[in-house]
């Protein structure tokens, strides 16, 4: 077993749901600027949205690097965003990322944040086989997702990233998550989302519905008052509880996500879920978490 400070290897919250294959997690920062209202992360780390980087973190980064196995998978970062707000004033993960793809190990960038484009799309591209981006949007709608992600950068911004890492070669997921009843589960709203992402050369789309905690439920209801009641219906009184989280109706959920596995499957992209319970609905051979040409090329 190595001993590593900071690559560590990926704990998805212990979640049986959890269809990840074994990789590395880094989180470069303790905390995220984004203050996405549905964040669960903010329920296990104390002042999760003051974050500050982690002590020595180049240096750590560097020898954790060399203990872990060559070719291994690390992903920035599972439990906060590696291109938050502050990254674009300190640039450290741009750094790591460099580092770690000069050691040759492969890299799944999981992200809402735009500075990956200005200070780093160079190395991403010559690298490009041994990097896959995961580009959260969650709603194409400026006002919702202001409300939403406050300090995220907008979803235009968002749809640009994936555009021009895709142009670059690069294997881009998208991954609508959390789609929140009453918020963003129109089908007719998804699927012109769907058409969307389509067109910035996207190859997966990765979807999960919002699992509820006390905390992240009343800052929803406290941003969204109209919809309350809808999500009181849902998930208190008639969700299921599994793992810590209130989830949606298990008919409900299925019911959406085979929807949109056909519209993203009718597009020729491959589909994903996760954590909802239905891996037998991924496209084949492709990867939750978007890994999926990391496994191609084993
Ligand atoms: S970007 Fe991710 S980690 Fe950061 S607040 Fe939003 S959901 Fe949480």
């Amino acid at each position: 077993m190595v001993s590593t400070r900071y690559i560590k290897p990926f704990d998805p919250w212990r979640s049986p749901l959890c269809t990840c294959p074994p990789k590395w997690s880094l989180n470069p920062y303790t905390g995220c600027g984004h203050g996405c209202l549905y964040c669960y992360v903010s329920g296990y780390v104390p002042r999760f949205y003051s974050p500050r980087v982690k002590r020595g973190i180049l240096e750590v980064v560097g020898r954790d690097s060399l203990l872990i196995p060559p070719g291994s998978t690390i992903e920035l970062s599972s439990s906060t965003d590696p291109f938050q707000p502050m990254d674009g004033v300190l640039g450290y993960s741009s750094k790591i990322i460099e580092l770690l793809l000069s050691r040759g190990h492969r890299i799944l960038i999981a992200t809402k944040g735009t500075s990956l484009l200005s200070n780093h799309i160079h190395t991403l591209e010559k690298y490009r086989d041994r990097v896959s981006v995961a580009v959260t949007i969650t709603t194409l709608s400026s006002s919702v997702a202001k409300l939403l992600e406050p300090f995220a950068p907008q979803p235009a911004d968002r749809v640009r990233v994936v555009e021009e890492l895709s142009k670059c070669g690069l294997y881009v997921t998208v991954r609508i998550d959390p789609i929140i009843p009453g918020l963003n589960d129109d089908l007719n709203e998804l699927k012109s989302m769907i058409g969307k992402f389509v067109e910035t050369g996207a190859k997966q789309i990765t979807v999960s519905t919002y699992k509820a905690r006390y905390d992240s439920l009343k800052r929803l209801a406290l941003a969204f008052p109209d919809t309350e009641r809808l999500w009181k219906r849902l998930y208190i009184d008639t969700g299921e509880r599994m793992h810590g989280y209130l989830y949606l109706p298990r008919q409900l959920r299925y019911r959406l996500m085979a929807e949109l596995k056909s519209m993203v499957e009718g597009y020729g992209l491959g589909f994903a879920t996760c954590r909802e319970g239905f891996p037998h609905l991924h496209t084949k051979n492709y990867i939750c978490d978007g890994t999926t040409p990391f496994r191609r090329a084993l």
